[in-house]
Protein backbone atom coordinates (compact mmCIF):
# COMPACT_ATOMS: atom_id res chain seq x y z
CA UNK A 1 0.00 0.00 0.00
CA UNK A 2 1.10 3.28 -1.06
CA UNK A 3 1.81 5.69 2.07
CA UNK A 4 -0.41 8.74 2.15
CA UNK A 5 2.39 11.44 3.19
CA UNK A 6 6.02 11.56 4.06
CA UNK A 7 7.30 13.80 7.49
CA UNK A 8 10.82 14.20 8.69
CA UNK A 9 9.32 13.36 12.07
CA UNK A 10 6.14 11.35 12.87
CA UNK A 11 5.09 11.72 16.99
CA UNK A 12 2.27 9.34 17.75
CA UNK A 13 0.08 10.27 20.98
CA UNK A 14 -0.85 13.57 21.51
CA UNK A 15 -0.95 13.52 25.00
CA UNK A 16 1.72 15.18 28.01
CA UNK A 17 4.86 13.75 25.41
CA UNK A 18 3.75 14.06 22.18
CA UNK A 19 2.61 17.22 22.14
CA UNK A 20 5.54 18.78 23.24
CA UNK A 21 7.85 16.82 21.68
CA UNK A 22 5.85 17.58 18.05
CA UNK A 23 6.11 21.13 19.03
CA UNK A 24 9.62 21.27 19.67
CA UNK A 25 10.92 19.31 16.55
CA UNK A 26 8.37 22.11 14.44
CA UNK A 27 9.84 24.97 15.76
CA UNK A 28 13.25 23.30 14.30
CA UNK A 29 11.90 23.51 11.05
CA UNK A 30 10.84 19.96 10.52
CA UNK A 31 7.45 18.89 8.79
CA UNK A 32 6.40 17.05 11.76
CA UNK A 33 2.84 14.95 11.59
CA UNK A 34 1.10 14.98 15.48
CA UNK A 35 -1.45 11.25 15.45
CA UNK A 36 -3.78 10.77 18.61
CA UNK A 37 -6.96 8.78 18.59
CA UNK A 38 -9.11 11.73 20.21
CA UNK A 39 -10.72 14.37 18.93
CA UNK A 40 -9.29 18.27 19.34
CA UNK A 41 -11.52 18.80 22.30
CA UNK A 42 -10.15 16.02 24.47
CA UNK A 43 -6.64 16.11 23.13
CA UNK A 44 -4.76 13.35 24.94
CA UNK A 45 -7.79 11.30 26.70
CA UNK A 46 -5.92 8.31 27.74
CA UNK A 47 -9.21 5.54 27.47
CA UNK A 48 -12.72 5.67 27.53
CA UNK A 49 -13.02 6.67 31.34
CA UNK A 50 -11.13 10.06 30.66
CA UNK A 51 -7.66 11.02 31.28
CA UNK A 52 -7.10 9.13 34.24
CA UNK A 53 -4.22 10.06 36.58
CA UNK A 54 -3.58 11.97 40.21
CA UNK A 55 -2.57 14.88 38.17
CA UNK A 56 0.24 15.90 40.56
CA UNK A 57 3.44 17.23 39.42
CA UNK A 58 6.43 18.70 40.98
CA UNK A 59 6.73 22.37 40.11
CA UNK A 60 10.75 21.33 39.34
CA UNK A 61 9.48 20.05 36.26
CA UNK A 62 7.42 22.91 35.24
CA UNK A 63 10.54 24.60 36.02
CA UNK A 64 12.31 22.83 33.12
CA UNK A 65 10.15 23.54 30.63
CA UNK A 66 9.55 26.92 31.25
CA UNK A 67 13.48 27.19 31.53
CA UNK A 68 13.83 25.22 28.33
CA UNK A 69 10.93 26.63 26.04
CA UNK A 70 10.12 30.05 27.40
CA UNK A 71 6.05 27.86 28.02
CA UNK A 72 4.78 28.82 31.85
CA UNK A 73 1.60 27.83 33.09
CA UNK A 74 -1.03 29.36 35.25
CA UNK A 75 -4.63 28.97 35.63
CA UNK A 76 -6.63 27.56 34.52
CA UNK A 77 -4.53 24.16 33.52
CA UNK A 78 -2.93 24.57 37.16
CA UNK A 79 -5.74 24.08 39.13
CA UNK A 80 -3.98 24.25 42.69
CA UNK A 81 -0.39 24.84 44.37
CA UNK A 82 0.60 21.97 47.00
CA UNK A 83 3.26 22.90 49.23
CA UNK A 84 4.36 19.29 49.28
CA UNK A 85 3.66 15.80 49.15
CA UNK A 86 3.48 13.72 52.18
CA UNK A 87 4.01 9.75 52.92
CA UNK A 88 1.47 8.72 56.26
CA UNK A 89 2.10 5.31 57.95
CA UNK A 90 -0.41 2.82 57.65
CA UNK A 91 -1.49 3.87 61.64
CA UNK A 92 -1.40 7.08 60.71
CA UNK A 93 0.97 8.29 63.47
CA UNK A 94 4.19 9.63 61.20
CA UNK A 95 4.57 11.32 57.75
CA UNK A 96 7.53 12.15 55.84
CA UNK A 97 7.50 14.86 53.44
CA UNK A 98 8.43 12.92 50.30
CA UNK A 99 8.64 16.19 47.39
CA UNK A 100 8.18 20.00 47.22
CA UNK A 101 5.91 22.46 45.79
CA UNK A 102 4.04 20.88 42.95
CA UNK A 103 0.74 21.95 41.52
CA UNK A 104 -2.64 19.37 40.92
CA UNK A 105 -3.25 19.74 37.16
CA UNK A 106 -6.58 20.58 35.56
CA UNK A 107 -5.51 18.10 33.32
CA UNK A 108 -7.99 18.09 30.07
CA UNK A 109 -6.92 21.97 30.15
CA UNK A 110 -3.30 21.48 30.74
CA UNK A 111 -3.44 18.97 27.39
CA UNK A 112 -5.31 21.68 25.59
CA UNK A 113 -3.14 24.18 26.39
CA UNK A 114 -0.34 21.54 24.75
CA UNK A 115 -2.75 21.04 22.09
CA UNK A 116 -2.40 24.82 21.06
CA UNK A 117 1.34 25.46 21.54
CA UNK A 118 2.14 22.55 18.88
CA UNK A 119 -0.39 23.61 16.70
CA UNK A 120 1.09 27.11 16.62
CA UNK A 121 4.42 25.90 16.23
CA UNK A 122 3.66 24.24 12.82
CA UNK A 123 2.88 20.57 13.81
CA UNK A 124 0.42 19.16 11.29
CA UNK A 125 -2.51 17.48 13.89
CA UNK A 126 -4.63 14.48 13.02
CA UNK A 127 -7.22 13.74 15.09
CA UNK A 128 -9.54 10.62 15.46
CA UNK A 129 -6.37 8.36 13.93
CA UNK A 130 -5.79 4.68 15.03
CA UNK A 131 -2.25 3.81 15.39
CA UNK A 132 -2.01 0.45 15.02
CA UNK A 133 1.83 -0.31 13.82
CA UNK A 134 4.96 1.01 13.02
CA UNK A 135 6.01 0.36 9.36
CA UNK A 136 9.48 -1.21 9.21
CA UNK A 137 11.59 -1.78 6.15
CA UNK A 138 15.01 -3.09 6.48
CA UNK A 139 14.44 -3.92 9.69
CA UNK A 140 14.16 -0.06 10.70
CA UNK A 141 10.73 1.90 11.45
CA UNK A 142 10.13 3.79 8.26
CA UNK A 143 6.51 5.31 9.20
CA UNK A 144 3.26 4.04 10.81
CA UNK A 145 -0.14 2.59 9.95
CA UNK A 146 -3.39 2.63 11.17
CA UNK A 147 -6.69 3.64 10.96
CA UNK A 148 -7.92 6.89 9.94
CA UNK A 149 -11.05 8.79 11.00
CA UNK A 150 -12.82 7.11 8.31
CA UNK A 151 -11.65 3.76 9.42
CA UNK A 152 -9.66 3.59 6.24
CA UNK A 153 -6.33 2.27 6.07
CA UNK A 154 -3.60 4.59 5.84
CA UNK A 155 0.02 4.83 6.06
CA UNK A 156 2.57 7.55 6.59
CA UNK A 157 6.31 7.77 6.23
CA UNK A 158 8.99 9.79 8.52
CA UNK A 159 12.63 9.26 8.67
CA UNK A 160 11.91 8.81 12.55
CA UNK A 161 8.85 8.13 14.81
CA UNK A 162 8.46 8.72 18.09
CA UNK A 163 6.55 6.82 20.19
CA UNK A 164 4.88 9.01 22.75
CA UNK A 165 1.53 6.48 23.12
CA UNK A 166 1.38 5.80 26.83
CA UNK A 167 1.44 2.53 28.87
CA UNK A 168 -0.32 0.80 26.03
CA UNK A 169 2.53 1.63 22.95
CA UNK A 170 1.06 -0.62 19.80
CA UNK A 171 4.57 0.39 18.55
CA UNK A 172 6.80 -0.36 21.03
CA UNK A 173 5.34 -3.54 21.26
CA UNK A 174 5.57 -4.51 17.69
CA UNK A 175 9.29 -3.69 16.94
CA UNK A 176 11.47 -6.22 15.41
CA UNK A 177 13.59 -8.21 17.81
CA UNK A 178 16.18 -5.87 18.82
CA UNK A 179 19.29 -5.58 21.16
CA UNK A 180 17.94 -1.92 22.41
CA UNK A 181 14.84 -1.38 23.21
CA UNK A 182 12.50 -4.05 25.31
CA UNK A 183 9.34 -5.03 23.94
CA UNK A 184 7.62 -6.43 27.06
CA UNK A 185 7.00 -5.29 30.66
CA UNK A 186 6.76 -7.41 33.59
CA UNK A 187 3.81 -7.41 35.41
CA UNK A 188 5.11 -7.21 39.00
CA UNK A 189 6.63 -3.97 37.43
CA UNK A 190 3.14 -2.77 36.97
CA UNK A 191 0.75 -1.26 39.46
CA UNK A 192 -2.91 -0.98 38.45
CA UNK A 193 -4.58 1.87 39.50
CA UNK A 194 -8.10 3.98 39.55
CA UNK A 195 -9.52 6.79 40.92
CA UNK A 196 -12.05 9.53 41.05
CA UNK A 197 -12.22 13.50 41.11
CA UNK A 198 -15.01 13.99 43.89
CA UNK A 199 -16.71 17.16 45.01
CA UNK A 200 -16.79 16.36 48.45
CA UNK A 201 -18.67 18.53 51.95
CA UNK A 202 -15.93 18.41 54.97
CA UNK A 203 -17.33 16.42 57.81
CA UNK A 204 -14.48 17.49 60.06
CA UNK A 205 -10.46 18.76 59.35
CA UNK A 206 -8.25 16.32 60.25
CA UNK A 207 -4.69 16.55 58.00
CA UNK A 208 -3.78 13.06 57.97
CA UNK A 209 -6.88 12.44 55.79
CA UNK A 210 -7.04 15.61 54.20
CA UNK A 211 -5.11 18.84 53.69
CA UNK A 212 -5.94 21.29 51.22
CA UNK A 213 -1.84 22.38 51.23
CA UNK A 214 -0.53 19.38 50.58
CA UNK A 215 -0.91 15.98 49.03
CA UNK A 216 -1.06 13.00 50.73
CA UNK A 217 -0.08 9.27 50.37
CA UNK A 218 -1.28 6.87 52.38
CA UNK A 219 1.26 3.73 52.68
CA UNK A 220 -1.03 0.97 53.39
CA UNK A 221 -0.37 -2.71 52.64
CA UNK A 222 -3.68 -4.05 53.54
CA UNK A 223 -5.98 -0.78 51.53
CA UNK A 224 -3.40 -0.91 49.05
CA UNK A 225 -1.06 -3.84 48.85
CA UNK A 226 2.16 -3.49 46.93
CA UNK A 227 1.25 0.29 45.93
CA UNK A 228 -0.46 3.13 48.10
CA UNK A 229 -3.54 5.54 48.39
CA UNK A 230 -3.26 9.35 47.80
CA UNK A 231 -5.97 12.15 48.58
CA UNK A 232 -4.87 15.20 45.98
CA UNK A 233 -6.66 18.78 46.99
CA UNK A 234 -8.37 20.36 44.03
CA UNK A 235 -9.90 23.92 43.80
CA UNK A 236 -13.62 24.29 45.83
CA UNK A 237 -14.35 21.65 47.47
CA UNK A 238 -12.72 18.96 45.30
CA UNK A 239 -10.01 16.07 45.22
CA UNK A 240 -8.70 13.64 43.41
CA UNK A 241 -8.57 10.54 45.66
CA UNK A 242 -7.62 6.92 44.23
CA UNK A 243 -5.53 3.86 45.12
CA UNK A 244 -2.58 1.65 43.17
CA UNK A 245 -2.18 -1.94 44.12
CA UNK A 246 0.47 -4.55 43.00
CA UNK A 247 -1.38 -7.60 41.07
CA UNK A 248 0.98 -9.94 42.60
CA UNK A 249 0.69 -8.16 46.35
CA UNK A 250 -2.79 -8.30 46.23
CA UNK A 251 -3.07 -11.72 45.25
CA UNK A 252 -0.97 -12.37 48.00
CA UNK A 253 -3.25 -9.92 50.36
CA UNK A 254 -6.53 -11.86 49.43
CA UNK A 255 -5.67 -15.24 49.77
CA UNK A 256 -4.20 -14.43 53.51
CA UNK A 257 -6.96 -12.36 54.32
CA UNK A 258 -9.39 -14.79 52.62
CA UNK A 259 -10.90 -12.06 50.84
CA UNK A 260 -11.86 -11.00 47.09
CA UNK A 261 -10.91 -7.39 46.31
CA UNK A 262 -10.61 -6.19 43.20
CA UNK A 263 -8.79 -2.66 42.07
CA UNK A 264 -12.43 -1.10 42.18
CA UNK A 265 -13.68 -2.36 45.95
CA UNK A 266 -10.03 -1.51 47.56
CA UNK A 267 -10.57 2.46 45.91
CA UNK A 268 -14.30 2.45 47.29
CA UNK A 269 -12.97 0.79 50.68
CA UNK A 270 -10.42 3.63 50.92
CA UNK A 271 -12.86 6.62 50.27
CA UNK A 272 -15.50 5.01 52.67
CA UNK A 273 -12.53 4.48 55.14
CA UNK A 274 -11.22 8.51 54.89
CA UNK A 275 -14.00 9.90 57.87
CA UNK A 276 -13.65 13.44 56.83
CA UNK A 277 -15.41 13.38 53.70
CA UNK A 278 -19.11 13.05 54.21
CA UNK A 279 -20.61 10.06 52.83
CA UNK A 280 -22.84 12.49 50.18
CA UNK A 281 -19.82 13.15 47.77
CA UNK A 282 -19.99 12.89 43.39
CA UNK A 283 -18.52 12.51 40.95
CA UNK A 284 -17.03 15.49 39.37
CA UNK A 285 -18.18 15.18 36.01
CA UNK A 286 -16.33 18.12 33.78
CA UNK A 287 -14.74 16.73 30.72
CA UNK A 288 -16.52 13.24 31.51
CA UNK A 289 -13.61 12.50 33.67
CA UNK A 290 -14.70 12.18 36.97
CA UNK A 291 -13.96 7.96 37.26
CA UNK A 292 -11.67 6.00 36.01
CA UNK A 293 -9.20 2.91 36.04
CA UNK A 294 -5.61 2.52 33.94
CA UNK A 295 -2.43 1.16 34.40
CA UNK A 296 1.24 2.80 35.51
CA UNK A 297 4.51 0.99 35.11
CA UNK A 298 6.48 1.36 38.09
CA UNK A 299 10.15 0.16 36.90
CA UNK A 300 13.31 2.00 35.68
CA UNK A 301 12.95 3.44 31.92
CA UNK A 302 13.78 1.36 28.97
CA UNK A 303 17.76 1.08 28.99
CA UNK A 304 17.52 2.27 25.57
CA UNK A 305 14.59 4.93 24.61
CA UNK A 306 16.11 4.49 20.72
CA UNK A 307 16.14 1.97 17.90
CA UNK A 308 16.51 2.50 14.32
CA UNK A 309 14.35 4.61 13.30
CA UNK A 310 12.41 4.97 16.03
CA UNK A 311 12.31 6.81 19.81
CA UNK A 312 10.03 6.92 22.86
CA UNK A 313 8.94 9.15 25.32
CA UNK A 314 6.49 9.25 28.25
CA UNK A 315 4.83 6.18 29.59
CA UNK A 316 5.58 3.92 25.89
CA UNK A 317 9.05 3.91 27.85
CA UNK A 318 7.53 3.27 31.03
CA UNK A 319 9.10 6.40 32.52
CA UNK A 320 7.02 7.06 35.64
CA UNK A 321 8.81 7.20 39.25
CA UNK A 322 9.55 3.66 40.69
CA UNK A 323 8.12 5.25 43.79
CA UNK A 324 5.71 7.53 43.21
CA UNK A 325 4.32 6.82 39.91
CA UNK A 326 5.22 10.23 38.97
CA UNK A 327 5.00 9.87 35.20
CA UNK A 328 3.81 13.73 34.01
CA UNK A 329 7.20 14.84 35.07
CA UNK A 330 9.52 12.65 33.17
CA UNK A 331 6.63 12.61 30.10
CA UNK A 332 7.10 16.28 29.67
CA UNK A 333 10.94 15.93 30.02
CA UNK A 334 11.05 13.33 27.88
CA UNK A 335 9.07 15.39 25.39
CA UNK A 336 10.88 18.37 25.17
CA UNK A 337 14.83 16.11 24.72
CA UNK A 338 12.96 13.21 22.03
CA UNK A 339 11.92 16.53 20.34
CA UNK A 340 15.06 18.14 20.08
CA UNK A 341 17.03 15.23 19.51
CA UNK A 342 14.84 14.08 16.91
CA UNK A 343 15.29 17.08 15.10
CA UNK A 344 18.94 17.58 15.29
CA UNK A 345 19.31 13.69 13.90
CA UNK A 346 16.84 14.74 10.50
CA UNK A 347 19.63 17.65 10.19
CA UNK A 348 22.32 15.45 10.77
CA UNK A 349 20.42 12.52 8.24
CA UNK A 350 21.61 9.95 10.68
CA UNK A 351 18.11 8.60 12.15
CA UNK A 352 19.48 5.33 12.99
CA UNK A 353 20.23 4.18 16.92
CA UNK A 354 23.87 5.74 16.24
CA UNK A 355 22.29 9.00 15.31
CA UNK A 356 19.83 9.43 17.63
CA UNK A 357 21.83 7.38 20.90
CA UNK A 358 22.18 11.28 22.08
CA UNK A 359 18.84 11.16 23.35
CA UNK A 360 19.30 8.11 25.83
CA UNK A 361 22.71 9.97 27.31
CA UNK A 362 20.53 13.58 27.69
CA UNK A 363 17.37 11.78 29.34
CA UNK A 364 19.65 9.77 31.44
CA UNK A 365 21.40 12.83 32.73
CA UNK A 366 18.28 14.83 33.49
CA UNK A 367 16.68 12.42 35.06
CA UNK A 368 16.95 8.53 34.17
CA UNK A 369 20.13 8.25 36.20
CA UNK A 370 18.31 7.46 39.07
CA UNK A 371 15.19 5.22 38.37
CA UNK A 372 17.09 1.63 38.73
CA UNK A 373 17.92 2.64 41.84
CA UNK A 374 14.14 3.67 42.61
CA UNK A 375 13.23 0.68 41.51
CA UNK A 376 14.99 -1.19 44.18
CA UNK A 377 13.72 0.73 46.99
CA UNK A 378 10.13 0.08 45.91
CA UNK A 379 10.76 -3.59 45.24
CA UNK A 380 12.27 -3.00 49.14
CA UNK A 381 9.41 -1.33 50.44
CA UNK A 382 7.05 -3.88 48.96
CA UNK A 383 8.56 -6.59 50.74
CA UNK A 384 7.29 -4.80 54.21
CA UNK A 385 4.22 -5.43 55.59
CA UNK A 386 2.28 -2.61 57.91
CA UNK A 387 4.40 -3.59 61.16
CA UNK A 388 7.62 -3.28 59.59
CA UNK A 389 6.18 0.12 58.13
CA UNK A 390 5.29 1.80 61.09
CA UNK A 391 7.65 0.71 62.97
CA UNK A 392 10.27 1.55 60.16
CA UNK A 393 8.89 4.94 59.57
CA UNK A 394 9.14 6.07 62.94
CA UNK A 395 12.59 4.64 63.46
CA UNK A 396 14.70 3.95 60.42
CA UNK A 397 15.29 6.91 58.58
CA UNK A 398 15.07 10.09 60.13
CA UNK A 399 13.22 13.10 58.13
CA UNK A 400 16.33 14.24 55.98
CA UNK A 401 17.44 10.62 55.17
CA UNK A 402 13.63 9.43 53.96
CA UNK A 403 13.60 12.56 52.04
CA UNK A 404 16.98 12.02 49.96
CA UNK A 405 15.94 8.30 49.51
CA UNK A 406 12.85 9.92 47.82
CA UNK A 407 14.60 11.79 45.41
CA UNK A 408 16.86 9.18 44.61
CA UNK A 409 19.82 10.63 46.91
CA UNK A 410 21.93 7.83 48.93
CA UNK A 411 22.31 9.05 52.56
CA UNK A 412 25.21 7.19 54.36
CA UNK A 413 23.30 4.87 56.75
CA UNK A 414 25.16 1.82 58.56
CA UNK A 415 24.14 -0.05 61.80
CA UNK A 416 26.66 1.60 63.41
CA UNK A 417 25.69 5.49 62.68
CA UNK A 418 22.36 4.28 64.10
CA UNK A 419 23.37 3.06 67.45
CA UNK A 420 20.87 5.05 68.61
CA UNK A 421 18.23 3.96 67.33
CA UNK A 422 16.52 1.34 69.42
CA UNK A 423 15.63 -1.97 67.15
CA UNK A 424 13.00 -3.97 68.77
CA UNK A 425 12.06 -7.04 67.41
CA UNK A 426 13.54 -10.02 65.01
CA UNK A 427 11.16 -8.49 61.93
CA UNK A 428 12.35 -4.67 62.52
CA UNK A 429 16.43 -5.47 62.84
CA UNK A 430 16.06 -7.69 60.04
CA UNK A 431 14.15 -5.28 58.05
CA UNK A 432 16.74 -2.79 58.73
CA UNK A 433 19.67 -4.56 57.15
CA UNK A 434 17.75 -5.02 54.49
CA UNK A 435 17.55 -1.47 54.20
CA UNK A 436 21.19 -1.10 54.59
CA UNK A 437 21.33 -3.35 51.23
CA UNK A 438 18.63 -1.57 49.64
CA UNK A 439 20.61 1.43 49.88
CA UNK A 440 23.78 -0.37 48.91
CA UNK A 441 21.94 -1.60 45.65
CA UNK A 442 20.81 1.70 44.82
CA UNK A 443 24.59 2.88 45.37
CA UNK A 444 25.65 0.42 42.90
CA UNK A 445 22.78 0.88 40.19
CA UNK A 446 23.51 4.70 40.84
CA UNK A 447 27.23 4.31 39.95
CA UNK A 448 26.56 2.22 37.14
CA UNK A 449 24.22 4.68 35.62
CA UNK A 450 26.93 7.02 35.92
CA UNK A 451 28.51 5.43 33.63
CA UNK A 452 25.69 5.33 30.50
CA UNK A 453 27.62 4.44 27.70
CA UNK A 454 28.13 7.13 25.30
CA UNK A 455 27.38 5.45 22.49
CA UNK A 456 25.51 2.50 21.30
CA UNK A 457 28.91 0.25 20.90
CA UNK A 458 29.24 -0.16 24.43
CA UNK A 459 25.74 -0.22 25.43
CA UNK A 460 25.24 -4.68 25.70
CA UNK A 461 27.60 -4.74 28.17
CA UNK A 462 26.42 -2.07 30.39
CA UNK A 463 23.01 -3.43 30.32
CA UNK A 464 24.27 -6.81 31.20
CA UNK A 465 25.44 -4.94 34.86
CA UNK A 466 22.04 -3.30 35.07
CA UNK A 467 20.53 -6.60 34.75
CA UNK A 468 22.60 -8.54 36.89
CA UNK A 469 22.68 -6.13 39.87
CA UNK A 470 18.78 -5.43 39.43
CA UNK A 471 18.26 -9.58 39.21
CA UNK A 472 19.91 -9.44 42.53
CA UNK A 473 17.70 -7.41 44.24
CA UNK A 474 14.43 -8.84 42.72
CA UNK A 475 16.59 -12.05 44.19
CA UNK A 476 16.11 -10.52 47.65
CA UNK A 477 13.37 -8.72 48.04
CA UNK A 478 9.46 -10.62 47.45
CA UNK A 479 6.15 -9.14 48.06
CA UNK A 480 4.94 -10.01 51.60
CA UNK A 481 2.28 -7.02 52.04
CA UNK A 482 0.69 -9.18 55.12
C1 LIG B 1 -4.55 6.40 38.11
C2 LIG B 1 -3.25 7.08 37.75
C3 LIG B 1 -2.74 8.07 38.57
C4 LIG B 1 -1.58 8.75 38.22
N1 LIG B 1 -1.18 9.78 39.00
C5 LIG B 1 -0.12 10.53 38.63
C6 LIG B 1 0.22 11.71 39.35
O1 LIG B 1 -0.45 12.12 40.29
N2 LIG B 1 1.31 12.40 38.95
C7 LIG B 1 2.07 12.01 37.87
O2 LIG B 1 3.07 12.67 37.57
N3 LIG B 1 1.74 10.91 37.15
C8 LIG B 1 0.66 10.17 37.48
N4 LIG B 1 0.29 9.10 36.72
C9 LIG B 1 1.07 8.79 35.49
C10 LIG B 1 0.77 9.80 34.37
O3 LIG B 1 -0.61 9.90 34.19
C11 LIG B 1 1.45 9.36 33.07
O4 LIG B 1 2.80 9.11 33.35
C12 LIG B 1 1.33 10.39 31.94
O5 LIG B 1 0.02 10.56 31.52
C13 LIG B 1 2.19 9.95 30.74
O6 LIG B 1 2.00 10.79 29.65
P1 LIG B 1 2.27 10.25 28.18
O7 LIG B 1 2.15 11.44 27.29
O8 LIG B 1 3.49 9.46 28.12
O9 LIG B 1 1.08 9.21 27.87
P2 LIG B 1 -0.49 9.36 27.91
O10 LIG B 1 -0.90 10.43 28.85
O11 LIG B 1 -1.02 8.00 28.13
O12 LIG B 1 -0.88 9.86 26.41
C14 LIG B 1 -0.90 8.96 25.33
C15 LIG B 1 -1.76 9.52 24.21
O13 LIG B 1 -1.70 8.61 23.10
C16 LIG B 1 -3.04 8.26 22.70
N5 LIG B 1 -3.00 6.90 22.15
C17 LIG B 1 -2.68 5.76 22.79
N6 LIG B 1 -2.72 4.71 21.94
C18 LIG B 1 -3.09 5.20 20.74
C19 LIG B 1 -3.28 4.62 19.45
N7 LIG B 1 -3.11 3.31 19.26
N8 LIG B 1 -3.61 5.43 18.42
C20 LIG B 1 -3.78 6.76 18.61
N9 LIG B 1 -3.61 7.37 19.80
C21 LIG B 1 -3.27 6.61 20.85
C22 LIG B 1 -3.86 8.35 23.99
O14 LIG B 1 -5.23 8.41 23.71
C23 LIG B 1 -3.26 9.63 24.59
O15 LIG B 1 -3.82 10.74 23.96
C24 LIG B 1 -0.86 8.38 37.05
C25 LIG B 1 -1.35 7.36 36.23
C26 LIG B 1 -2.54 6.70 36.57
C27 LIG B 1 -3.05 5.64 35.66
Amino acid sequence: MEAKESYDIIVAGAGMAGNLAAAIAAKKGHSVLLLDRNDPENVGRKNNWGWTCGDAVAGSHLDFITAKTGISFSKPELDVKVDGVYALSPDLEAKYLFDGVGYVLDRPEFERKLRDIAVKSGVHYVTNFEVEGPVIEDNKVAGIFGKDKDKNHTIYKSKVVIDALGISTVLRRRLPDNKFVEKNVDIDDIESTGRYIIEFELDHEDERYYDPKNALIHLNQEMAPGGYGWVFPKSGNKMNIGLGVQKRSLDIRNKALNRNDTLQSLIDQYIAWNPVIKKEYKLFTKDNNGKGIWSVAVRRQMESLVYDGYMGAGDSMVMPNPISAGGIGPALVSGILAGENAAKAVEANDTSVKGLWQYNVDFNKEYGYKTAGLEVFRIYMQSLNNDVLNYGIKNFLNVKEANQLALGMMPELSLSTKFSMVLKGAKNISAFRELLYAVNKMKELNAIYSQYPESPDAFEAWRKRVEKSMHEAKERFKPNPI
